[in-house]
């Protein structure tokens, strides 16, 4: 009999990669929201933000097709296509944010972030949550309190995450972020930027009302840092409302952090920023990357962005959203273990409790019901502060009857998983 799939992985890339499921899925095609396993199992996609217009839209197939078969090489040369789409996205952007520089993945777009903090501030300290992931590089690694580095940088502080649910303030938030700043000025660091998710995405997407952020943004500002904005899983319209998560956060960073699904599936991230803190950074870098802002890569994401703006994609998102937040309070009055449903457009979620009185976290059953969810052929999965809070972001052409086949499926696998 021949190796196992999964065997051969382990063997060659190694034993800890992760994979979701207990039963790791097996994908080899997919379209719109639908994915199909080697057995030719169809499974409802209510996880991906990459396939952002949809897995394989034709349309970015054929922008994608088209290039690779005109011409694609490294940024050196003159290209329309890097310009036109730097013009188009930084539109969609408040003043000043209209410069832009081009990455692969969303770790690089952070790494490149801190470094433009450093440059324009002088300063090297940065602050973000003690529930959060930026990315992988040896510098954004240093970022995560969940994953820790072997050796951590006596210049990144930790805030707690917010929580809406066991709710902290706007006022004592800032007032964490107040006493990371003078722990940093007391090391001789000082703050050169405080990055957040402006949805809070990876702490569980806690509902802050507009605004919530601003006091910390402030301290951050008077004590000369910038705000970093990593707009990696909240931007490109998914929240309905807004196009970009700050938006509706109510904040104008200094600099925005994109990626995922900025090419539908092809590795294109960025950075946009104020012309003055490129130029600082141009001044004090001298960056170039092979593989970013290449004809392909162009033609993926600017025909992204046309497919979001020509399919309406998000007010899909705001509808859809909308119902399908109603569908999980509907399912809250029917199951206990549904302590909280929060989330914009189509990034939403139903925290999973014990006791709803105690708001006891149902970690292990959290897990066991996305694995239930799984063998219905719905994929989804759990993040949050505790794991338990299950995670919908599907991609933007979810429709309501993929709301339906989402919402019957979670209602079984409640009535059906034992709670303790
Ligand atoms: N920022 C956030 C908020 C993310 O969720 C991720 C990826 N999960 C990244 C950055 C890193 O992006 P990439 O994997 O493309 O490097």
């Amino acid at each position: 009999m021949s190796e196992p799939l999964l065997d051969r992985r382990d063997r060659l890339l190694g034993p800890r990669l992760t994979t979701f499921y207990d039963e790791p899925v097996h994908l080899v095609r997919g379209a719109g929201t639908k994915l199909w396993d080697a057995e030719g199992r169809e499974y409802l996609d209510c996880y991906n933000n990459v396939p952002h217009v949809g897995h394989c839209h034709p349309k970015v197939v054929e922008a994608i097709c088209r290039q690779a078969g005109t011409l694609n090489t490294h940024t050196r040369y003159l290209h329309e296509g890097i310009v036109a789409f730097a013009e188009d996205l930084t539109a969609t952007f408040a003043e000043p944010l209209n410069a832009m520089t081009f990455t692969c993945t969303g770790s690089e777009a952070n790494d490149i972030a801190l470094r433009m903090a450093r440059a324009v501030t002088g300063k090297r300290g940065i602050i973000a949550t003690d529930h959060t992931y930026h990315g992988n590089t040896d510098a954004v690694s240093q970022l995560s309190c969940t994953n820790p580095p072997p050796d951590r940088w006596d210049s990144v502080e930790f805030v707690p995450a917010p929580d809406s649910y066991r709710p902290i303030t706007a006022a004592s938030w800032a007032a964490h972020v107040e006493a990371a700043i003078r722990r940093l000025e007391e090391r001789g660091h000082g703050v050169a930027a405080l990055i957040i998710c402006p949805f809070f995405a990876n702490e569980g997407f806690p509902d802050l009302p507009e605004g919530w952020v601003l006091p910390a943004v402030e301290a951050v500002r008077r004590a000369g840092g910038l705000v970093i904005a990593d707009e990696v899983q909240p931007g490109f319209g998914r929240l309905g409302t807004h196009f970009w998560g700050h938006e509706k956060a109510g904040v104008v960073p200094e600099i925005v952090t994109l990626g995922k699904p900025m090419g539908n599936g092809h590795p294109v991230a960025g950075v946009v920023t104020e012309r003055r803190v490129m130029e600082a950074f141009r001044d004090t870098f001298r960056y170039f990357n092979t593989f970013a802002g290449n004809p392909v890569s162009m033609a993926a994401a600017q025909a992204t962005l046309d497919v979001i703006r020509e399919e309406e994609l998000q007010e899909n998102a705001r509808a859809v959203g909308e119902y399908a937040r109603d569908g999980l309070r509907d399912l809250a009055g029917r199951h206990a273990c549904i302590g909280d449903v929060r989330g914009a457009g189509l990034f939403l979620g139903a925290e999973l409790v014990l006791d709803r009185s105690e708001k006891t976290p149902a970690t292990e059953f959290t897990k066991k019901v996305a694995n239930a969810l799984r063998h219905k052929g719905v994929l989804m999965n759990f993040l949050g502060i505790h794991y338990n809070v299950l995670k919908i972001r599907p991609p933007m052409v979810f429709s309501r009857d993929d709301a339906d086949r989402m919402l019957d499926a979670v209602d079984e696998a409640l009535g059906e998983v034992p709670l303790a």
